[in-house]
This record gives C-alpha cells, structure tokens and sequence, in this order.
C-alpha cells in the first residue's frame, strides 16, 4: 500500500472516530501522569489521576453510544478540576497548566460539531473561561511554594510530557481539521462535476442534450480549422406504435439500442440526443460524400438490427436528413434546422431513407 494511502485511510478513520480516539488518548495521559505521580510520591495527584483514568473509561462509552455532549463537558471539567490540583501540589513550573492550553484545539473542534453557528458563541465564552483559568493559576501559583517539592527529574519529566501533550493536541486538531476541509472541498468539487455532467447529458441515454451539444457545435463553426463537418439528424420511424405495441419500457429500450449502434459506429463524433426519438450526429472532418455513404450504412445497420425486449425483437427503422456546414450558416440552429427538414422530407417519401439535398 501506498503510504499516502495509509495516511489518508489513518486520517479518515481519525476524523470519523475522533471524539473517541481524544478520550482514549486523554485516559492514556492520565495513566501516564498516575505513574510518574507515583514514582514522585505525590499521592493526591496518584488518586486524582486514577478518577481521571476512570472518569475517561466512562466517556469511551458514552462517545461509543454517541453521546458527544456530556463528554465534552466532562472533558472540560476534568482538565480544569485537575489543572487546578496539579499545579496546587506540584506547582505552576511542573508546566501543568499546559494541559489547559492543550484543550483549547479541542474546545474549539468539537465544539463547532456540537453547537449551531447561532450557537457558537458558547465556544467562545468557554473559551474566555479556560483562558481566565490559566491567568489565574499563574498569578496565584508563580510564586508560591508548592505542596510537593519534585526533583528535578520528575520536574523535567512532567514538564516536557505536559508540553509534549499540548503540542500534540494543537498538531492533531489541525491536521484532522485541515483533513475534513480538504474532503469535504473535494465532494463539493466531484459533486459540481457530475451537476453539470447531468445538465448537458440525457439521463436515458447518456448521450448530449441540446445544452451539452450545441456549444460543442458552435465552437466548431466559429473556427476557421474546423469547418468541415457534417450534421445528420435521426428520427425513429413510427416510434409511437413501438410505445403503443411494446409499452413505454420497450420504446425506452430501443432508445438505448439505437444509442449504442450509433456510439459504436460512430466513434470520434459528437452525438446528441436532439428530442423524443430524435438524434443529431456531428460529424468533424467528414466530407459530405463519406457523410452520405456512412448514414446509409447507419441506416441499413438499425434495420437489420431489432432492439432484443423480453425475448421479442422490435424492429426499427430511421430517416436520416444530412446536410453540411456551409458559410451560409451563421449558428448551429441553421444548419440543424435544414437537416431537421430534410429529414421531415423523407418522412414524407417513405421513411427508412436519407435525404441529402
Ligand atoms: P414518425 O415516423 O413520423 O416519426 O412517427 P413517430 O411515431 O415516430 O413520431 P411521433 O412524433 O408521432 O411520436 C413520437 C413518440 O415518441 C411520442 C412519444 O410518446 C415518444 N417518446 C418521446 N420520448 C420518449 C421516451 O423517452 N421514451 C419513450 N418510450 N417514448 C418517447
Ligand atoms: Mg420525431
Ligand atoms: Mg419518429
């Protein structure tokens, strides 16, 4: 696997189980505090870690079963209570008042998953709260002497793990953010595609509607270079009595049917499903002689093809009004307009034809 791959299978997980993965990490952080309070002998602080690691037991359950809200007040309460204590006993320089900076990523993360927009100002007053908090531990415990006096090692110890917990909340929050507006960005950009897929495209057929096709067209007689084309425009013969015989599923499928005869067959050009049972087909670069020959063998191919239905054969026909582009057209409707009629001629002289003049 690649590793990109594995970061964003990692990543992906983490956001749709974040809540969960903070109380788990924050119940390993207080176990890890339990052990160096232990070694240190500030047993207070080993009995308030161990609530802690209990109180964080709880909420892997209560995030398991989605109840995101109580957790989040838990976690609140439980940071600020033991940010309290630790610096009482161990004093503001053991650096405990860190974890109250480390919550910060996270009041604000869940927070904007837990409370509307018009709600969100309840962010900011916790916010206020936990900053009010951290002033406070610093003018009331910077000087003072604390209850237990650490060595230096367990000091430095319980520094730079607190530290090191700040640090990785704020990394961790912003990358899981960073993530999830990035995702979100691309399915908003996958979805714009496909919204403008579905607006230029026929739902039955896949083929180009009107709004998809013309442009394309339209583009071709604006430019010098590609001005020698062809436009043939199909109708299905009698294709009311198809629906009136076979239901409306069986017209649906001889729709397809054709469909997929004049994508096979006419690989390279431009095919767009004009109305009902009509088509028009762009064909670039073909000389008007090719153009004429091409539609008959079109023409001939459908009628010797039947559409299979429920294991009946529906047999179809087309007439097919060709025209070329000229200098006398000025938009793609002048020169559709002349194929269309052309095509209504053959209506008119039998079906089953094409008409190129
Ligand atoms: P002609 O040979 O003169 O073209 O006769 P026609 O019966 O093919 O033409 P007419 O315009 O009388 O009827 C076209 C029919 O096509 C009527 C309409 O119900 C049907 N139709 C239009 N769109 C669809 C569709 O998406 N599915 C199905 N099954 N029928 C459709
Ligand atoms: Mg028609
Ligand atoms: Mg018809």
């Amino acid at each position: 696997m690649k590793s990109s791959g594995l970061i964003d299978k990692t990543l992906h997980f983490l956001v749709h189980n974040s809540f969960l993965f903070t109380v788990i990490v924050m119940g390993l952080v207080h176990a890890t505090l339990l052990l160096i309070m232990l070694i240190a002998g500030v047993m207070p602080l080993v009995y308030l870690n161990a609530v802690s690691v209990i109180v964080y037991l709880f909420c892997t359950v209560l995030s398991k079963f989605g109840h995101i809200m109580p957790v989040y007040i838990s976690i609140l309460l439980e940071v600020s209570i033991y940010s309290v204590a630790a610096t009482y006993f161990v004093g503001w320089h053991s650096g405990t008042y860190c974890f109250i900076c480390s919550i910060i990523p996270i009041i604000i993360y869940f927070g904007s998953f837990l409370f509307k927009p018009e709600k969100r100002w309840i962010i900011a007053l916790i916010y206020t709260g936990n900053f009010a908090l951290y002033i406070f531990l610093y003018f009331r415990f910077h000087d003072e002497m604390p209850v237990y006096e650490l060595s230096h090692a367990a000091g430095s110890v319980l520094m730079i793990f607190s530290s090191f917990v700040a640090v990785f909340s704020i990394i961790f929050y912003n990358t899981i953010y960073i993530y999830t507006s990035e995702s979100e960005r691309n399915s908003l950009e996958k979805k714009n595609v496909q919204l403008s897929d579905d607006a230029h495209k026929d739902a039955l057929t896949d083929l180009l509607n009107r709004r998809g096709f013309l442009p394309v067209m339209e583009a071709l007689m604006k430019d010098e270079r590609s001005r020698n084309f062809c436009v043939a425009f199909c109708d299905i013969d009698n294709f009311k009595r198809v629906n009136d015989s076979y239901g409306h599923d069986g017209g649906d499928e001889v729709l397809r049917h054709i469909t997929k005869i004049l994508r096979n067959e006419m690989q390279g050009c431009d095919i767009c499903r004009w109305g009902g049972e009509e088509m028009v087909i762009l064909m670039r670069d073909y000389d008007f002689a090719v153009a004429k020959e091409k539609m008959e063998y079109i023409r001939k191919i459908v009628e010797a093809n039947p559409t299979v239905f429920y294991n009946k054969r529906i047999p179809v026909t087309i007439t097919i009004g060709l025209e070329e582009n000229k200098d006398i057209y000025n938009n793609p409707e002048e020169l559709i307009k002349v194929a269309d009629e052309r095509m209504y001629y053959g209506k008119k002289h039998g079906k089953n034809i094409v008409i190129h003049k």
